[in-house]
């Protein structure tokens, strides 16, 4: 153990969580910068030819070009691995760069690819439509439940693919199990944890093989800019996901691993916090007359409320549920809010509310969603920073203008 004299431990495999995501792989320059560099460089030079050739060899350590790697970057691949348990990782410039880069990485003609039927759209279409293109087939199953996926998999099967909790019910699914799965099929597992976020749920130690975050959601958490990140183990990156990134250049631009490395640093107590405000609203929610169903993996009534105990650190930052009023409702709910604000997008520091139906999942098939369980009552709420007071105020006077409009 690397310890200091006054005993401190100076490695940060040793840091407890909060301490690894304020420090974790910080490399300072010459200055001696408190708060981490931002290397806005696309190249870099050499001292001599011999060292230029040296490099390219890999027998000198460093960097060459910045879709390949950059120090700013580094950093924030480093904390994230801290962060996460993992030993390597590749930033990209958004969630969905890192999905297809970690899906698209792994397959070629022939293979199949087994996921759950509710995921977050875009993720859909590249597992449901694009890879299909290439060759690569795709079941999608009812991913909460096992016997689907076991059936689904075939000798072909390389991939299995889930998000839990769901976007928008927050279904869970059963990590370790399904991870169980894989193995037996000689697959990976490959989780998107954006809606868990790496505070309340860690993957890699249910079992998992790689996970992805948007990192555009709580790890920014403040609603600037787009990133994302593919973690897991050095072999796997090296072997599958190392020469696809090099030279598909999705990498993340140094300025918003900037702002993410600072996010970081806040990202424990941002979660924590919009946790504790979201159990409240969901307790709150399911008192009101007019909602007929609240679905908050926190809850005991949770349908899942099991796997949530075993596999989660807490209920999540985002809370869905169904007005009994329907569309009509749901529209004089979101209109009726003065705090809580319209927009698709989830994890900011700001509240958002999200009628599912009509924008993130609008493309889907009328079966498709009620298949999933949009309805066109239902309302996803993503919970920001804001006095818990005011967002709870903000919504008994909103859902009693729903109330009044579909009375
Ligand atoms: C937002 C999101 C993505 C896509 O991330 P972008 O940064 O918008 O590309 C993927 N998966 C889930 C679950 C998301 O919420």
């Amino acid at each position: 153990m690397v310890s200091s004299k006054s005993g401190a431990k100076t490695s940060p495999q040793f840091w407890r969580p909060a301490t690894r995501m304020v420090h974790g792989g910080t490399v300072r320059s010459g200055f001696g910068e408190t708060s981490e560099a931002l290397f806005l460089t696309q190249g870099f030079v050499y001292d001599s030819a011999e060292a230029a050739e040296a490099r390219f060899k890999g027998e000198e350590d460093g960097f060459i070009y910045s879709r390949y790697a950059n120090p700013t970057v580094d950093m924030f691949e480093k904390r994230m691995c801290l962060l996460e348990g993992a030993e390597d990782a590749r930033a990209m410039a958004s969630g969905m760069a890192a999905v297809s880069a970690a899906i698209g990485c792994q397959v070629k003609a022939g293979d199949h690819i087994v996921a759950a039927r509710a995921l977050f759209g875009s993720c859909r279409w590249v597992v449901e439509t694009l890879m299909p293109r290439y060759g690569v087939e795709c079941t999608l199953v009812d991913g909460r439940n096992l016997d689907e996926w076991k059936a689904a998999m075939r000798p072909q099967t390389k991939v299995l693919f889930l998000e839990s909790p769901t976007n928008p019910t927050l279904e869970l699914c059963d990590i370790a199990a399904i991870a169980d799965i894989a193995h037996e099929g000689n697959a990976r597992l490959v989780v998107d944890n954006v809606f868990a976020t790496p505070i309340l749920q860690k993957p890699l130690e249910l079992g998992a093989d790689i996970v992805i975050y948007s990192t555009t959601k709580h790890v920014d958490g403040q609603g600037r800019c787009l990133g994302g990140i593919v973690l897991g183990s050095r072999e796997w990156i090296d072997e599958n996901l190392h020469d696809y990134f090099r030279h598909t250049g999705p990498s993340m631009s140094p300025f918003n691993a900037w702002v993410m490395l600072k996010g970081l640093e806040t990202l424990p107590l941002r979660v924590r916090q919009q946790t504790e405000t979201a159990a409240l609203i969901a307790d709150q929610l399911a008192q009101e007359k007019g909602v007929s169903r609240v679905l908050y993996p926190g809850r005991a009534d949770h349908p899942q409320a099991d796997i949530a105990r075993k596999q989660m650190a807490g209920g999540s930052t985002l809370v869905a549920f169904e007005l009994a009023g329907g569309k009509k409702a749901a529209f004089a709910f979101e209109n009726a809010l003065s705090i809580i604000r319209i927009s698709n997008n989830l994890g900011d520091a700001k509240s958002l509310v999200t009628h599912p139906a009509t924008t993130t999942h609008k493309n889907l098939a009328p079966e498709a969603r009620a298949q999933l369980g949009i309805s066109d009552g239902l309302v996803r709420l993503s919970v920001g920073l804001e006095d818990s007071a005011d967002l709870m105020e903000d919504i008994a006077a909103a859902m009693a203008a729903a109330n009044l409009a579909t009375a």
